[in-house]
Parts: structure tokens; C-alpha cells; sequence
């Protein structure tokens, strides 16, 4: 391995530059160049790849986003698109691709490794729904940035016995919105694990009206309901005002958090190891406070991401 890429792609995530970081400089410092592709699989495919040094990743191991820029390219699921990506590498003379993104990220580069182009996947995604890790890049950042809105959410809600639905992000994972609850002290969470059941959820809201709460904060996850007629359901049976608020982006911009630039930074330089090892058609994760990598079509094919029971027993405990 002489030359890799690294791109970002999917819904970026704080961490992702520390990310990229990680790799140049390891690269660097063994000897390996490596290119820069801008916009994800769509920069792949129109050949905007550049050379990057060391001073390329200055100043972005604090900054949120990708100086890389990320992009949706549903057209990299036709096979032809990804051959012209394959032929756009190695062009550039590129041995394999470091690819920083979600799940669907991963089915790119699952794809690119099928038709014999090693890559390595690194999880980044603010959703924590990869397999094979036990926390994606990005993720205790945005719980932060959720924790913080659902404190000012409290206050507000407290001082006007208002109840408030919050919906947090995670696409087809109630991780965030599960630690978030518990974190922020949510007395109702609802996710893709616990399905929502309109009828209980009120009656627990009433339960807790009865009980003298003077506010609820019910946390659910993006996708599963319109919160606003939610909303509107739970005020005309309780008759306590009801106020959803959508988090949405700002979810997903700010800082990294330390843990989120330390994971970056420890999953880009293992990246480049791995490949120096030999390996390609990996993703990279960490489990137990270690790095591991799997399989990358295993993992997206076979591999599940466990359901956090005991969690869900401690909120239950809490509320
Ligand atoms: P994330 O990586 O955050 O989950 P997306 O699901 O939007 O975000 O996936 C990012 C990109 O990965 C897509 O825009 C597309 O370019 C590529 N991709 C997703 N699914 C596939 C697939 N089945 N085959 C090839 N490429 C895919």
C-alpha cells in the first residue's frame, strides 16, 4: 500500500474531520500518501480526489462537520457509477479507500469491496446505529447538544406545568434519544425498540398528572410519528398544554466532544494499520474500550446491534 483515499459521506457528524486527521497523519508518518475525495461518492465518481499533507488537517481536529464535505448520491447504487469510481482511484494510482460515514456509507463501500476494491469503513454518524461498535463518531457529541436543548426544555416547561415532546434524531435507533431520556431526565421515552403506543403513553401521562408532576418531557425518535398531531392528541385528552419541538440539524453541528475526537483520531490511525496489515473490506469499531474491525459485508449483512434492555429497565426505575 503506497496511496489511500479517505472521503466522508452520508449525514456528517462531529468528529468526522478528527477522523480524517487521523488518517493523514498516521498515513503520513509511515510513508503512505493520501488523497482527499471532496463530497462523498459523489466527488468519487467525478474525480474531484486531491493530494492532501499534513497541513491539510491543520486546525480541524475542533471543528465540527467535514472540511471534506459529504453529499447523498443515491446514483452510486448503479454498478457502472461505482466502476468510474474505481477507475477514478486508480487513476490517482490509489491501493484502497477509507470511507467515514453511517450504515449507508457502508453499503458503498461493501459494494466497492464486492467488485474487488478494498476499503475500510469507520463508523461516523451521529445515530449510533452501526454494527460492530459499541459507540459511532459523532454520538456523545450529539447526545450532549440533546441533553443541553432537553435541560432548557425542562425549565421552560416546569415554570408553565407544560408538557413537552421532543424528537430526537436516530433514524431506525433509539440510542440517542434512550440516553438522552435518561441523561435529561425524560419521563417518557419512546423508540424504534419500544414502538409507540398512543393510548399508554397517555395514560402514563395522566398517571403522572394525578401524581402531581408538574411538567412531562416525553423524548421519541425521528420517523416514528407526527409529534405535532401527537401533540395535539395529548392536549385534548389532558387539557395541560402540549409543545413538540423538533431538534433536527442542530443535532448534528457543533464541537466534538473530547471522547469524539480521541475515538476519531484512534479509528482513522487504526484504518491505515489495518490496511499496512493487509486487510481491506473491514469496518473499524470499538467494544469494550478496545478497537476491532469485522468484516464489512458480514457486518452489514449478518451482525445486529444489541438492544440495550437493561437501559430501558433503569428509565423504567427512574421516571
Ligand atoms: P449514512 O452513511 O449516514 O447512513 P446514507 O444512508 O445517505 O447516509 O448513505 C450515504 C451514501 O452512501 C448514499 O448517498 C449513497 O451514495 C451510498 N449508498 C447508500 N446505500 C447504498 C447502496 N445500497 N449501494 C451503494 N451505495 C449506497
Amino acid at each position: 500500500i503506497k496511496k489511500i483515499g479517505v472521503l466522508t459521506s452520508g449525514g456528517d457528524a462531529p468528529g468526522m474531520n478528527a477522523a480524517v486527521r487521523g488518517v493523514v497523519r498516521a498515513a503520513l508518518s509511515e510513508g503512505v500518501e493520501v488523497y482527499g475525495v471532496y463530497d462523498g461518492y459523489q466527488g468519487l465518481h467525478q474525480n474531484r480526489i486531491e493530494k492532501l499533507n499534513r497541513q491539510s488537517v491543520s486546525d480541524v481536529i475542533n471543528k465540527g462537520g467535514t472540511f471534506l464535505g459529504s453529499a447523498r448520491f443515491p446514483e452510486f447504487r448503479d454498478e457502472k457509477v461505482r466502476q468510474q469510481a474505481i477507475e477514478n482511484l486508480k487513476i490517482h494510482g490509489i491501493d484502497a479507500l477509507v470511507v467515514i460515514g453511517g450504515d449507508g456509507s457502508y453499503m458503498g463501500a461493501k459494494k466497492l469491496t464486492e467488485m474487488g476494491y478494498p476499503c475500510i469503513g469507520l463508523p461516523g454518524t451521529i445515530d449510533n446505529d452501526v454494527a460492530g461498535t459499541d459507540y459511532t463518531i459523532g454520538y456523545l457529541t450529539a447526545l450532549n447538544t440533546v441533553i443541553d436543548a432537553i435541560d432548557r426544555l425542562r425549565d421552560t416547561s416546569s415554570s408553565h406545568q407544560r408538557i413537552s415532546i421532543v424528537e430526537v434524531m436516530g433514524r431506525h435507533c433509539g440510542d440517542l434519544t434512550l440516553m438522552s431520556a435518561i441523561a435529561g431526565g425524560c419521563e417518557y421515552i419512546i423508540t424504534p425498540e419500544t414502538g409507540l403506543n398512543k393510548e399508554n403513553l397517555l395514560a402514563k401521562v395522566k398517571e403522572g398528572i394525578y401524581k402531581g408532576k408538574k411538567h412531562a418531557i416525553i423524548a421519541i425518535t425521528e420517523l416514528m410519528t407526527d409529534v405535532n398531531e401527537l401533540a395535539k392528541y395529548i392536549e385534548d385528552e389532558t387539557g395541560r398544554e402540549t409543545r413538540a419541538t423538533v431538534l433536527g440539524h442542530i443535532q448534528r453541528g457543533g464541537q466534538p466532544t473530547a471522547f469524539d475526537r480521541i475515538l476519531a483520531s484512534r479509528m482513522g490511525a487504526y484504518a491505515v494499520d489495518l490496511l499496512l496489515e493487509g486487510h481491506g473490506g473491514r469496518c473499524v469499531g470499538i467494544q469494550n474500550e478496545k478497537l476491532v474491525h469485522h468484516d464489512i459485508i458480514d457486518a452489514i449483512e449478518n451482525m445486529k446491534r444489541p438492544v440495550r434492555t437493561d437501559l430501558y429497565k433503569l428509565a423504567d426505575k427512574l421516571f
